[in-house]
This record gives structure tokens, C-alpha cells and sequence, in this order.
């Protein structure tokens, strides 16, 4: 809808991404959903939120770990909605294996998704923000952006990787009134991580709560996943006029976990 504010959120058909979606178009944003594929769940996703909050919610269809899909996604959400005020770089994959086993199709993927496609979006991006004189990049990072866990070096590469473009690009667009910044969560309950615990349960021999509590949240002191919400939140404080000064840095959403 012309006047309202466009958010384009990468990789938003499930977990964080969605629930990211979903608190922008709560806010009456108009709303860029993504993913890589074009079913009609897909573009049922988007039809719910905009019924549900009687927001402008269209579903792009572009495959993050393509160059030429990150760049179309950002043409293509301001030729639909006349501008694009918000990207939130939201789309990951994860895999894990030691180093000495990492399949490399499976690290070049990790890249492509999780760090070379917010270089690509935000590159198109900012013309645009800079034309608004308004702008809010937000990269979804992770715990692992700050800290490593061993058999994810491609992660954790792509994910520091992410820090160091959220501060570059934030110095870059510092005086036309567009920021950047990074969120890192630390272990959150999407339904991603919900499918592991039934597994976790018989490899180990414990029921859900020890799973959740010893092997999942080892690391987490607060012993509690971060609600996709929680995210979610936080990633709309970034958009107010509170964070007009924040720019360059992460906020951490991660129980403790980094403290450490
Ligand atoms: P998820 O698997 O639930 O959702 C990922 C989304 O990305 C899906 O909509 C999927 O379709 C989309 N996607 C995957 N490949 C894509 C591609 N090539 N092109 C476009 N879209 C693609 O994952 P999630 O747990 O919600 O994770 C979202 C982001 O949050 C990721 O960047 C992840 O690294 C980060 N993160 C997650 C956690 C966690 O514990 N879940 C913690 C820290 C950071």
C-alpha cells in the first residue's frame, strides 16, 4: 500500500524469518516474503499474514544462494510497493562435519546463503534506502558469528563473515540516515530445531527435557530456547527511532551464552 513502509525479510516461510515477517505485517508494514522455492504453501504463507493483519504481504520467489535472485528480490519488492525501507538478511542453512570432512559444495552453499547474499541485497538495497533517506539493515547473525563450536567452520565463517559486513556497511551509509546492524541469537526454538529433540531423545536415552537442558542448551546459561518472538522483537526495536543511533554493532539474543 502506497505511504506504508516495505520490509523485505530473505528466507521468511519458516522460523525466525517468519516471525519476522508476521511482526511487520502485525505493525501494518507491507511485506516481502521469501524462499527459494514456488509452491502454493509458499504463497499461502504470505496470503494468511495479509489477511490476518489486513497488510500488503507479497511472496518473491529467489534463491538466496543465486547473485542474480538476491539482486532481482530487491527490484522486484520496490517495483511492488515503491520502496524498500527494511531488509532483514534472515536466510541460513546449516551443516555440520570436522573440517577434514566438510563437503565443499556443502561450505561454497554456506557462504552463498548465509553471508555472500546480504552482500548482494544490501548492495542493491541502499540506492534505494538512500533515495527514502530512510533505511534499516538488520543481518541476522548468530552466537556463532561471536564464538565457534566445532564441525561448523563454514557457519561460523559465513556468520563472523556477517559482522564484518553489518559494521562495514554501516559506516558506508552512516550520514543518509540508514543503519546496520546484526542480531545474534543463540539457540532458538524454530521448527527446525523442535523436529532434532525426538532423535536427540533416543541417541541419548533421555527424555525431552534432559535433551533440551544437557545436549542442546549446554550452552545457553538461562537453560531456555530464544523465542523466534523474542527475535522478532528485537529486530522492530532496530526500526525505531530508539535505534536511530544504534549503527554497526550486534545486539545479542542469547542467554548468556557469549558472556561465557
Ligand atoms: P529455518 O530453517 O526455520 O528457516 C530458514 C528459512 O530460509 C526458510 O524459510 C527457508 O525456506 C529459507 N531458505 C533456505 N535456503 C534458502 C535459499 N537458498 N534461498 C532463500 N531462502 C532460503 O531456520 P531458522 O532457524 O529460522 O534460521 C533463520 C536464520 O537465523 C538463519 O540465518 C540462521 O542461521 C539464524 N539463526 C538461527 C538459530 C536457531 O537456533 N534456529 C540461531 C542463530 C541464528
Amino acid at each position: 500500500m502506497p505511504g506504508r513502509k516495505t520490509a523485505i525479510i530473505t528466507g521468511s516461510t519458516s522460523g525466525i524469518g517468519l516471525a519476522i515477517a508476521k511482526a511487520f505485517a502485525a505493525e501494518r508494514w507491507n511485506v516481502v516474503v521469501n524462499s527459494f522455492t514456488d509452491a502454493p504453501q509458499d504463497h499461502a504463507v504470505a496470503d494468511i499474514m495479509a489477511e490476518e493483519h489486513a497488510a500488503e504481504v507479497a511472496y518473491i520467489q529467489a534463491d538466496m544462494s543465486k547473485a542474480a535472485d538476491c539482486r532481482t528480490l530487491v527490484a522486484k519488492a520496490a517495483e511492488t510497493f515503491g520502496s524498500v525501507d527494511v531488509l532483514v538478511n534472515n536466510a541460513g542453512i546449516q551443516h555440520v562435519a570436522p573440517a577434514e570432512e566438510f563437503p565443499p559444495q556443502m561450505w561454497d552453499a554456506i557462504i552463498a546463503i548465509n553471508l555472500t547474499s546480504a552482500f548482494h541485497t544490501t548492495a542493491v538495497a541502499i540506492p534505494l534506502m538512500k533515495k527514502e533517506g530512510w533505511g534499516r539493515i538488520i543481518n541476522i547473525a548468530s552466537a556463532h558469528g561471536l564464538v565457534a563450536s566445532p564441525f561448523k567452520a563454514a557457519y561460523v565463517s559465513a556468520k563472523h563473515g556477517v559482522l564484518g559486513l553489518t559494521k562495514t556497511v554501516a559506516l558506508e551509509v552512516a550520514t543518509s540516515g540508514i543503519t546496520c546492524n546484526a542480531i545474534c541469537p543463540g539457540y532458538v526454538l524454530t521448527p527446525l530445531v523442535e523436529a532434532q529433540i525426538p532423535d536427540q531423545m533416543k541417541a541419548h536415552d533421555m527424555d525431552r527435557e534432559t535433551v533440551i537442558r544437557d545436549v542442546m542448551l549446554r550452552k545457553q546459561p538461562t537453560k531456555q530456547f530464544i523465542t523466534v518472538e523474542q527475535v522478532a522483537a528485537t529486530t522492530l526495536f532496530l526500526c525505531s527511532d530508539a535505534a536511530a543511533q544504534i549503527n554497526g554493532t550486534h545486539i545479542s539474543v542469547d542467554g548468556g551464552w557469549t558472556a561465557e
